[in-house]
């Protein structure tokens, strides 16, 4: 295992974190809320303490799975409970909102569903133009003085939304995408965040699936899952990135010995991330995730990845088609 340090924070927290979108159903084609809690209590009994999730996630869903499975774990102060806030939604439709009013309504809904007294990490899910920083930091440097919360966090802001934010309150931690086909933030938020000494925590590190090296042309996505919609799952992308997931397992067993699911992690980490960010719901999920663990990317392994990265895939696409209105 290895840690982290949160500023602020004062608990050691695991590199890699469990992500729970896919736990809350929406998005994801449905819940299963026993695999997802037995997920989650693998994950605790592996040493990952620590969890993201979000009010949005299945509209209360995945935090009140999380809450049911730190409850059975049972030691929640060794436990990092990371949610977020700032996202408002009505019969299906999904706004920013990151007022004064929201924010002191969704703390205390989130506590609630977590059956917490505290939350270790809260974040702004998404920046909400509409409401200016100063409200929004305020508000948040205020729960941090009461002790309802423990750090602020940010997501999906660039460095000219950090700076202005920061003018009112501190930035902990940082959450943005990051993976081997979705890399932007290498340009400017992650040198910013190294600089700031703000904690990262890199989402989707295994682009939904895609580099988990289980996904073929014959997977099927079910209901809402949004793969069915994501440009990258879709043809001609979804050929190439499949095509590219296949070079990278060869490389990755050839060069180390290890599953091109444990390269993408590793990769995320190597390169700068405080934390991944990796999505489970089944316990099986996290059976190779000791691979993870062990071994590191020398520079020639990022120059040869890179030189396979630029070989099968001509045209990239980011993440931004999963950001809200
Ligand atoms: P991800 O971690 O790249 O992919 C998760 C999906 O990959 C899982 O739901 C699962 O899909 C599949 N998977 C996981 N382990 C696998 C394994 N061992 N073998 C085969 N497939 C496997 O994507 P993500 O869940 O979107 O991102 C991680 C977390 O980051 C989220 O859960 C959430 O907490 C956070 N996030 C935050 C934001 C934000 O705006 N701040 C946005 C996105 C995500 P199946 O179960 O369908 O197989």
């Amino acid at each position: 295992m290895e840690y982290a340090k949160v500023p602020h924070l004062g608990k050691k927290v695991s590199r890699i974190g469990m992500g729970t979108w896919a736990i809350g159903g929406w998005m994801w084609g449905g819940t299963d809320e026993k695999n997802a809690i037995d997920a989650l209590q693998k994950g605790f009994s592996l040493g990952l303490n620590l969890v993201d999730t979000a009010p949005v996630y299945g509209f209360g869903q995945s935090e009140e799975i999380v809450g049911k499975a730190v409850k059975e774990y049972g030691n929640r102060d060794s436990l990092v409970i990371a949610t977020k806030v700032g996202l408002s939604w009505k019969g299906g439709e999904i706004s920013r909102d990151s007022s004064r009013k929201r924010i002191l309504k969704e703390i205390e809904d989130s506590l609630r569903r977590l059956q917490v007294e505290y939350i270790d990490i809260y974040q702004v899910h998404w920046p909400d133009p509409s409401t200016p920083f100063s409200e929004t930091a305020t508000t948040l440097k205020e729960l941090l003085d009461s002790g309802k919360i423990r750090a602020i966090g940010v997501s999906n802001f660039s460095p000219k939304q950090m700076d202005g934010f920061q003018q009112y309150a501190p930035i902990h931690t940082s959450q943005p995408p990051f993976n081997l086909f979705e890399r932007e933030i290498e340009k400017d938020v992650l040198p910013y965040c190294i600089k700031k000494k703000i904690a990262t925590l890199g989402y989707g590190s295994i682009c939904r699936g895609l580099l988990s090296g289980k996904i073929s042309k014959e997977t099927k996505f079910h209901g809402d899952d949004l793969r069915k919609e994501d440009p990258k799952f879709q043809e001609p992308l979804f050929s190439a990135y499949l095509a590219c997931v296949e070079r990278l397992k060869a490389w990755a067993q050839k060069k180390h010995g290890r599953s091109v699911l444990s390269l993408a992690v590793r990769w995320a980490l190597d390169k700068g991330v405080s934390i991944a960010l990796w999505g489970v719901r089944k316990p099986e999920q996290l059976d190779d995730m000791d691979e993870v663990w062990g071994w590191k990317l020398a520079s020639k392994d990022f120059h040869e990845i890179n030189q396979i990265l630029a070989e099968c895939l001509q045209s990239t696409l980011g993440p931004e088609f999963m950001a809200p209105p």
